[in-house]
């Protein structure tokens, strides 16, 4: 399999461990605030061959503690990905997933399959700014649905996040998110920040102040929503 990037380490990606994030490009979603938007259409080169990945964690066994997989959307990989975590596996690295949830039947094969340690999923938004936050034209969410479901069945760790920004999202937003994952294990708030490769030019951030009271708003019915990204 190819691997459009790779951070050798990283103390901020997997919670709790020392890891480094490997980036498979390929996105079924054109959220126009991506940070990594030259990943999306999966033309991107790539950095190298997953032989080439694995000499390098059979290096660093002892060293590093976790691998954190993202994309782009990693789970469009299908039975390559499956393939690829088990191999991780068998070095005896835990794995981290990022997803966006619109693969719950894949998401779900991994669970079983014990390939997965740790599922962070992107909750957009409320269930009516959603195709827009995606820049979808319309969004049929029964997928996103079926994914947030699977996770708060508990058979993995696992967080939701949303990453906020001012022109995308309101207190209602936070409101509806919150009535969706209500009784989520973990939930993060994540305050935009622009780069030169997010595809939109024009987003903000909210303030800090606004960051606070929606994760208020969000603890009405998921009392662990913590922010991410906002001094206290
Ligand atoms: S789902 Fe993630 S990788 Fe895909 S476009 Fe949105 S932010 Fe980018």
């Amino acid at each position: 399999m190819k691997i459009h990037g790779l951070q050798k380490m990283t103390l901020l990606d997997f919670p709790g461990k020392v890891a480094c994030t490997v980036f498979l490009g390929g996105c079924d979603l054109r959220c126009p605030f991506c940070h990594n938007a030259e990943l999306i259409d999966g033309t991107a080169p790539a950095v190298m061959e997953e032989e080439e990945l694995l000499a390098f964690l059979k290096k660093r066994q002892g060293l590093l503690e976790g691998v954190a997989i993202t994309g782009g959307e990693p789970l469009l990989r299908g039975q390559e990905l499956t393939e690829l975590l088990g191999k991780i596996r068998d070095l005896g690295y835990p794995v981290k997933l990022d997803t966006n949830g619109t693969h719950p039947d894949r998401l779900r094969a991994l669970l079983d399959a014990g390939l997965v340690s740790y599922v962070a999923m992107d909750v957009k938004n409320s269930p009516e700014k959603y195709a827009v936050t995606c820049g979808m034209k319309a969004m049929d969410l029964s997928p996103v649905r079926e994914s947030v479901s699977l996770l708060m069945e508990g058979r993995t760790d696992y967080e939701f996040r949303t990453t906020t920004i001012a022109e995308l999202h309101d207190a209602e937003s936070f409101r509806r998110i919150g009535e969706w994952i209500a009784g989520a294990k973990r939930y993060f708030l994540q305050k935009f920040t622009d780069r030169d490769t997010v595809p939109f030019e024009g987003f903000h951030a909210p303030s800090d102040e606004e960051m606070k009271q929606y994760r208020d708003i969000v603890r009405a019915t998921v009392p662990a929503a913590e922010l991410r990204g906002v001094e206290e």
